[in-house]
């Protein structure tokens, strides 16, 4: 069946000693307090990765993920960080697809098909986010965006390397403002996403993807959120900063 994960996105902050700091506080409260068989995984800036994961080592249950990754294999593309690079820091993840990188950084669906595709080569777990903005919510549009997110980013894989893929709902209006989708909102577009990979790859594939809900999840809806039927933990930015909002929110699966 399909594994309940907690993702921590820092997103551009932490300087150097403070990921340390934070990614050891974490590390030490999962291995002190946490019982479930959830997966964490922290998603660092690249200047953390290959620190973190030797602090991470041995610990079983904390992966590593970075937060983009570049499409190319190697070259000359200066200061841009390919899959292999991600790789060679013991790195397990990858979040792709985030909508502050499709906003800011023009990554369309053709492009993020590109990164899937470095991304399983090298044996990296692509987080891939989709959702709609607020416009696209209230114009009612959003099932058709997320379909489309789907089918250009992803459906060019077979159903085993989809294997390899966790997806993120992510709409846009909640990510970082404090507006969260309610859990029933999260849970009606979990279920279509499920539903949309069972008619892509089968049922027993859509049955063991797992689906992160993504937008200012925190100690407080975490509970609500993460007990609906199709959503299988979290892509978590503010709140992942705090070690102590993160432990509670990773533990809501000990509840
Ligand atoms: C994110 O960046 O993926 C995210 C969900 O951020 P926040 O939790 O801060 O809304």
């Amino acid at each position: 069946m399909r594994k309940n994960i907690v993702a921590g996105n820092w997103k551009m902050n932490m300087d150097y000693e403070q990921g340390i700091s934070l990614f050891s506080e974490i590390v030490n409260m999962v291995k002190d307090e946490v019982i479930g068989n959830q997966e964490v995984v922290v998603c660092s800036p690249f200047i953390h990765l290959a620190a973190i994961s030797k602090l991470s080592s041995g610990t079983g249950n904390v992966s590593i993920g970075a937060q983009t990754i570049n499409e190319h294999e190697s070259g000359a593309y200066t200061g841009e960080i390919s899959a292999s690079q991600v790789k060679s820091t013991g790195a397990a993840y990858v979040i792709l697809g985030h909508s502050e990188r499709r906003a800011y950084f023009n990554e369309t669906d053709e492009l993020l098909a590109e990164k899937v595709n470095a991304a399983l080569k090298h044996d990296l777990k692509p987080i891939f986010c989709i959702g709609e903005t607020k416009d696209e919510r209230e114009s009612g549009s959003y099932f058709d965006i997320i379909k489309t997110q789907l089918s250009k980013g992803l459906f060019h894989l077979d159903a085993e390397a989809f294997k390899n893929v966790v997806l993120a709902y992510e709409p846009v209006w909640a990510i970082g403002t404090g507006l969260t989708a309610t859990p029933e909102q999260a849970q009606e577009v979990h279920a279509f996403i499920r539903k949309t990979l069972a008619e892509q790859y089968g049922q027993e594939i859509a049955d063991n993807t797992s689906i992160l809900y993504g937008g200012s999840a925190n100690p407080s809806n975490a509970q609500s959120l993460f007990s609906q039927p199709d959503i299988d933990g979290g892509l978590i930015g503010g709140a992942s900063l705090k070690s102590r909002d993160f432990l509670q929110i990773i533990n809501v699966f000990n509840a």
